[in-house]
C-alpha cells in the first residue's frame, strides 16, 4: 500500500476539483487530488464557456440581466427544487469566475445565448484555434491543470478515490486505488469530493429518481459518472439530500427533425431523455 499525507485531498479533478485544489493550495495548503480517469478535467473538457451575470464584458456591452434577476429566474425554472443558498453564491460569484480565468490567461471570444430570446450569460472561451468551440474547455481545464503544477498540487490520474477513512466522527484520510490495483491511503485533513454526477449510475437513477434507464431515461452516461462520491459522502455520514433531475428543453428549431427534450440533473450530473420522456 502507497501511503501518503496532505492537509487537503480532492476527489474529482474536474470542473468543481480543481478550482477547490488551487483555491486551497493557494492558501497554502498541501493538496492531492485523486483523479479517476486517464485525463482530469471531467465534462469540462467538452465545455465551451460557463454562466456569468454582471461580469465585465456583459457590462461593456450593456446587458442588463442583474444576478437577482438571474436568481429569480433560474429559481422559478426549476420550481425551487435545487438549493437556494447554493444557486445565489454560484451567481453571486459567476462574474468573478470570468475575472479568475482570465487571469489563468484564458480568454472570453464572445456572448452567446443557449437558444433565440434567452439573455446572454454564455461566456465562450477562445479556443485553441483562437475561436469558441470544442477544444474550448479542454483548454480551461489544461490551463487549471497547469496552475494546479505551479502551485504544487499533486494529480494523480487513474486513481480513483474509494472511501473517506473517518476517526471518531471526524474526516482523517481517504482511501484511493491506482490502476494496478495498488492501494493508495492518504492521511488529511479534509477531503473535497468533485466527482460529477450520476448519469451512468443506471441502479441510483431507478432507486432515487425512479426512471428506468434504456426505458423512459437515456442519459449521456460519461463513463465517469457513476455517483462514486455521493456514495462516499453518504458511507462516510454526509447528510442525503433528494436526488433530482429537472427537465431542461433544448434543440426546439422547427429545422431539427426530432425534438430533442432533456433532463439535465439539478447539480449533480446530466442524464437525457428522448422526446417521448
Ligand atoms: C458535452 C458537455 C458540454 C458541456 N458544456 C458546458 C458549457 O459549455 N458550459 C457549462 O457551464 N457547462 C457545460 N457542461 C456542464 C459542465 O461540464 C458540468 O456541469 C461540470 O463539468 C460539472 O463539474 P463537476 O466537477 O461536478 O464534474 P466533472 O467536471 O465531470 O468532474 C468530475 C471528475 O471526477 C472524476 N471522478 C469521478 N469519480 C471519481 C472517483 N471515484 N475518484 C476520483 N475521481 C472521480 C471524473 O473522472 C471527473 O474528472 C457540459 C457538459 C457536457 C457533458
Amino acid at each position: 500500500m502507497k501511503n501518503m499525507e496532505a492537509d487537503i485531498a480532492v476527489v474529482g479533478g474536474g470542473v468543481a476539483g480543481l478550482p477547490a485544489a488551487i483555491m486551497a493550495a493557494e492558501a497554502g495548503a498541501k493538496v492531492i487530488v485523486f483523479e479517476k480517469e486517464a485525463k482530469a478535467g471531467g465534462a469540462g473538457n467538452m465545455s465551451m464557456g460557463p454562466f456569468a451575470v454582471e461580469s465585465r464584458i456583459q457590462r461593456q456591452k450593456q446587458i442588463a440581466l442583474t444576478r437577482n434577476e438571474a436568481f429569480a429566474i433560474f429559481m422559478n425554472y426549476v420550481h425551487w427544487h435545487s438549493d437556494a443558498h447554493l444557486v445565489r453564491n454560484y451567481i453571486n460569484k459567476s462574474a468573478s469566475t470570468i475575472d479568475w480565468l482570465e487571469s489563468l490567461g484564458l480568454e472570453i471570444a464572445e456572448l452567446a445565448t443557449l437558444y433565440p430570446g434567452a439573455y446572454y450569460t454564455y461566456h465562450m472561451l477562445k479556443g485553441p484555434n483562437g475561436r469558441p468551440g470544442p477544444g474550448s474547455g479542454a483548454l480551461m481545464m489544461k490551463a487549471m491543470l497547469e496552475r494546479c503544477a505551479a502551485l504544487g498540487v499533486q494529480v494523480l490520474v487513474d486513481t480513483p478515490g474509494k472511501q473517506v477513512i473517518m476517526n471518531k466522527g471526524r474526516v482523517a484520510g481517504v482511501k484511493a486505488e491506482s490502476k494496478s490495483g495498488e492501494a493508495v491511503q492518504a492521511k488529511v485533513k479534509a477531503v473535497i469530493i468533485g466527482t460529477g454526477g450520476f448519469g451512468n449510475a443506471p441502479e441510483m437513477i431507478k432507486q432515487y429518481v425512479g426512471y428506468e434507464w434504456g426505458k423512459d431515461l437515456f442519459s449521456m452516461k460519461l463513463p465517469s459518472s457513476t455517483g462514486d462520491g455521493i456514495k462516499m459522502a453518504w458511507e462516510a455520514g454526509g447528510a442525503r439530500d433528494d436526488m433530482y433531475v429537472d427537465p431542461h428543453l433544448w434543440y426546439t428549431r422547427t429545422s431539427c427533425r426530432r425534438r430533442h427534450a432533456y433532463d439535465v440533473t439539478r447539480i449533480r450530473g446530466l442524464p437525457q431523455t428522448e422526446p417521448d420522456g
